[in-house]
């Protein structure tokens, strides 16, 4: 079948829940896609912040290769080798104290605020706990991770969401406090916002949501999802200000391509919550994905991934701040490490299709603002190429 044929096909019979794309990708080599017509892309996308190792890396393929061969599953009524040493890599690595694997990233938020009602509870017995979410942020799209989501429209048709969720926004303190009742359990928020359009949070903000947290005995709970795994240019976002989370999520680049995520906890939290027969999952945390988890640690640290993104980031952002400079459609850059955002004078639909035509795959995050994550291991090289076709999509635009 050619590509339209596919397409075709797949209209006929897959949910209709996004408006693809018009291509059908068949296979990947570092930083670059291939679809079923052969035609080749330069993808600074990543699968949306997955495939931070970029496509196809031999070692990561070979452990997994090598798993299928001996276990894929056990449930977690025994334990596997492959999760224990993930656990240890990933609990060393982020500082963090236990860790719950899921299959996803909002599987990974769905724990971390059952972990924080249940923190309070035991605290002082009540059903009635509060969590404090941002305006703008994204957490998923199950009930309790959609009823944490800041952004009104994904929620209103499915209402009602799970109670006692209250909204304040980024980087306004006074806002946050606004919302803090004796009722409040957790803070949850994004240290730097990915779909709400790549928004980072303040420093100071940051430091004060702790300490406001440390105060009254608060959870805070930060979603690393799509700025964790070494995106930022340390490992997890928050370890750049020091502000350590009580939980904190994580999925996406976690497994580079398998899906698993994981919600961790300190000792504190661990040790006054979830206990055994109040959460499980039948996959989540199989050999399998652990494997994977387990070999991308490795990687980061082998192949210095962290250490490139500190070494590239600074020069995307300043050719995406010359670029800003020569198009007046181009309002902000904004974002951290290799997690940028453009934010245009109107919607960038058409400017991302017009990429694709040319060879770039690129995404939005909210209508008007392009979104940059592409693998971590990208090149000067790979930018200059992402700048040049970017830019001829912007002059054809003009015109
Ligand atoms: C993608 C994302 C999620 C949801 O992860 P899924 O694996 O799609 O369920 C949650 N939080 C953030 C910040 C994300 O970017």
């Amino acid at each position: 079948m050619n590509m339209q044929e596919y397409i075709q096909e797949a209209e006929k019979v897959l949910l209709h829940t996004y408006n693809r794309y018009q291509i059908v990708l068949d296979r990947g080599e570092g930083v670059y896609l291939y679809d079923t017509d052969g035609i080749k892309y330069l993808d600074f996308a990543s699968g949306i912040g997955v495939f931070a190792l970029g496509y196809n890396n031999k070692e990561y393929s070979s452990a997994l290769k090598a798993q299928i061969d001996r276990l894929l599953h056990t449930s977690n009524y025994y334990y596997n080798v492959p999760a224990i040493s993930a656990a240890k890599k990933l609990t060393a690595a982020s500082g963090m104290d236990r860790v719950f694997f899921t299959n996803s990233g909002a599987e990974a938020i769905e724990g971390a605020l059952k972990a924080a009602r249940k923190y309070a509870y035991l605290k002082d017995g009540g059903t009635d706990h509060e969590i404090i979410a941002m305006n703008h942020s994204f957490h998923g799209r199950t009930f309790g991770a959609l009823s944490v989501t800041g952004t009104p429209k994904y929620r209103e048709p499915f209402e009602p969401m799970i109670g006692n969720i209250r909204f304040a926004d980024l980087n306004d303190m006074d806002s946050v406090r606004a919302q803090v009742t004796d009722k409040t359990c957790a803070i949850l928020l994004e240290p730097v916002q990915g779909e709400g359009g790549i928004i980072p949070a303040e420093e100071n903000f940051l430091k004060e949501v702790k300490a406001l947290c440390e105060e009254k005995d608060i959870l805070l709970i930060l979603d690393e999802i799509q700025c964790g795994m070494g995106r930022t240019g340390y490992l997890y976002a928050w370890q750049r200000y020091g502000v350590k989370p009580d939980i904190m999520t994580t999925a996406k680049a976690l497994g580079c391509g398998v899906p698993v995520g994981a919600f961790l906890m300190t000792e504190k939290v661990a040790g006054s919550s979830l206990s055994a027969g109040d959460h499980g999952t039948t996959y989540g945390g199989n050999p399998f994905v652990c494997t994977a988890v387990e070999k991308v640690l490795d990687l980061f640290e082998e192949n210095h991934v962290v250490e490139n993104v500190r070494e590239v980031a600074p020069y995307l952002e300043s050719c995406l701040d010359a670029l800003k400079e020569k198009y007046g459609c181009i309002l902000e850059r904004r974002g951290v490490g290799l997690m940028q955002g453009l934010v245009f004078d109107g919607p960038v639909r058409e400017i991302i299709d017009r990429a694709l035509e040319e060879g770039l795959i690129l995404i939005n995050a909210g209508e008007n603002v392009i979104r940059l994550l592409p693998p971590l291991t990208v090149s000067r090289a790979n930018i200059d190429e992402m700048i040049d076709i970017l830019e001829s999509c912007l002059e054809s635009g003009e015109e």
